[in-house]
């Protein structure tokens, strides 16, 4: 039991110091130069993924200098309306990457570069890969500013450390950073699942418990769960998942567990440290967090068993957390969340099986109308053909063939990789196909099809009601700092509300007396902006010009006069 209790402290200490050979002498240079205050930490459950890195506020403003953590290169520069918006990536003589998202804008070579692109391009949103040595920074050495472009709704800086050579996105916390943090995880519930011996869930077996903080940790009521004899089962047995969050000093934001121990009758049984997180395994977020909980209820709760195809390298002591159980039994749970600054907190309990008769489906899913994780399947009638690879679904998953036609699997059930939508038609292919799929929350998820020998096809991450649709909806442009029937401006910025109903914008290029010359589009705000160079004077034609994903094609054309 001393044992047991002991063990957190020491893991803490240990990966901190293995850690520590990472950070140059002299440590890293602070990103920015502001306290560092966090709006989000590493491994934050998010829809899909992980939060790959940590949001450091920025006084809810931009324009903050941006500093090169160490010396390096810069390896990649990315500018887009979506995601990361404009971002930069600097390679390091230690090993790791370090990255900066959302800026508003790049400063130096990495401006000039950017530019230039654009210009051959004839693209905002354009990728580059400068040469090794093309771009080389100082330790300290600003190459940005701090924004909110891509999908940032607010000003912040996104900031990542990974791997230069794996890619995989690493813990920033643990590299030495001046983040203070004395606040311990936040327990606010428990939850007791039924599960088969690979970690499946059995539905409609489980049950939920308040956590309340006392004064030696956090408990529930009466100190202990009861749960029924038949979330037993023979091969299998019982998990649990806690909803739990932490929060660093200076803000009120809720951010993420960083590590978890679970003890079963004085038994180390399953942990969880975030220190390290593959983009290829980041999507199995779904399987990790109770994912009903977390898109009905916004609960954050955090598994402490693993399905045996889980990927993530999350996990530590081995197994996969299922704990074995018979009618009867007592079984003591000791909890223990911590964060990297080693603040923790403990949940005790016990589980009392009731007596009475275990459950005799010993595993889930065993007939053939269910699609099981590690398997692969076709469904196919005369007009439709459905392809599941092995990794789509997370548990096993009752298929209904009757509704093939019209909808596949379940809403509201997560999808970890693609699969294929086939379906038959006799439209001729005009290249405006395409296949939409309602999500659980009513949205409509657009893939653009492919045609070969009558059957349109695409693929999907979402399970839903689906059907094949064709495109015929040009894009709109709208004047929006700027009436529609202006003639002539002084203004040296002129925007354009865009929008497109359908499959969405791919495009848009600003043309004036037929010369290109650089937009920037916000895809969370549906507008494009336009700096006027200082050149640009007297009398021109204006051509705006926006394209949707399957071509459709609309212009804005007027004659104004720059003065
Ligand atoms: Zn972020």
């Amino acid at each position: 039991m001393i044992q047991s209790l002991i063990l957190p402290f020491f893991l803490v200490f240990i990966h901190l110091s293995s850690f520590g050979q990472s950070i140059p002498e002299g440590g890293y240079h602070a990103p920015i130069t502001i306290p560092l205050i966090l709006s989000s930490n590493f491994g934050e459950l998010r829809p899909n993924h992980f939060h790959m890195g940590v949001d450091f506020k920025t006084n809810n403003r931009i324009g903050y200098n941006l500093y090169s953590i160490d010396e390096g290169f810069v390896s990649r520069i990315k500018v887009s309306p979506y995601g990361y918006g404009k971002v930069v990536y600097i390679d390091h003589p230690n090993g790791v990457t370090s990255v900066y998202a959302h800026c508003s804008e790049f400063k130096g070579k990495v401006d000039s570069i950017v530019r230039l692109t654009q210009e051959r391009e004839q693209d905002f949103a354009v990728e580059i890969f400068p040469r090794k040595g093309e771009i080389s920074l100082k330790k300290g050495e600003v190459f940005a500013l701090s924004g909110n472009t891509g999908s940032s709704t607010a000003p912040h800086l996104h900031f990542e450390i990974r791997d230069t050579k794996t890619e995989a996105a690493l813990n920033p916390l643990v590299f030495g950073f001046d983040v203070a943090d004395t606040r311990a995880p936040e327990i606010r519930g428990v939850k007791v699942y039924s599960l088969t011996k690979d970690g499946y869930r059995f539905p409609n077996k489980s049950t939920v418990r308040t956590a309340t903080k006392g004064r030696s940790g956090y408990y529930v009521s009466g100190n202990k769960i009861t749960i029924p004899a038949n979330f037993c089962t023979e091969s299998g047995g019982i998990g649990i998942a806690v909803d739990v969050i932490d929060r660093l000093n200076g803000a009120p934001n809720q951010c993420g567990l960083y590590g978890s121990i679970l003890i079963v009758n004085g038994d180390t049984l399953f942990g969880q440290r975030t220190d390290r997180v593959p983009f290829e395994s980041t999507r199995y977020v779904n399987s990790h967090k109770d994912f009903e909980e977390y898109s009905k209820n916004r609960k954050k709760y955090h598994k402490c068993f693993k399905t045996t195809h889980n990927s993530l390298p999350i996990y530590e002591y081995g197994g996969n957390g299922v704990i074995k159980c018979s009618p009867g039994d007592v079984l003591k749970i000791e909890y223990v969340g911590y964060d990297p600054k080693g603040n923790r907190s403990t949940l005790n309990f016990d589980i009392v099986v009731s007596a009475g008769e275990m459950n005799p489906e010993d595993g889930l899913g065993l007939d053939l109308s269910y699609l099981q994780p590690g398997y692969s399947l076709q469904l196919e009638n005369e007009n439709r053909q459905i392809q599941f690879g092995v990794e789509t679904v997370y548990e096993p998953l009752k298929l209904d063939e009757s509704t093939l036609d019209t909808e596949i699997g379940k809403a509201s059930v997560p999808v970890q990789r693609a699969y294929t939508i086939k379906v038959k038609s006799s439209d001729e292919p005009d290249g405006k196909h395409y296949i939409e799929v309602i999500t659980a929350k009513g949205r409509k998820r657009t893939m653009i099809t492919a045609y070969q020998d009558g059957w349109y096809h695409a693929h999907s991450k979402y399970f839903g009601k689906y059907s094949l649709k064709r495109d015929l909806t040009s894009p709109t442009i709208a004047t929006k700092n700027f009436k529609s029937s202006t003639t002539y401006t002084s203004s040296k910025k002129m925007t354009w509300k865009i929008g497109d109903a359908h499959t969405g914008i791919a495009d848009y290029d600003l043309f004036i007396d037929g010369k290109w010359y650089l937009i920037e589009y916000e895809s969370k705000g549906s507008f494009v902006t336009f700096n006027r160079p200082s050149g640009i004077k007297g009398s021109k034609e204006v051509k705006l010009v926006v394209v949707d994903k399957v071509g459709n094609k609309k212009e804005w054309v007027k004659v104004i006069d720059f003065r």
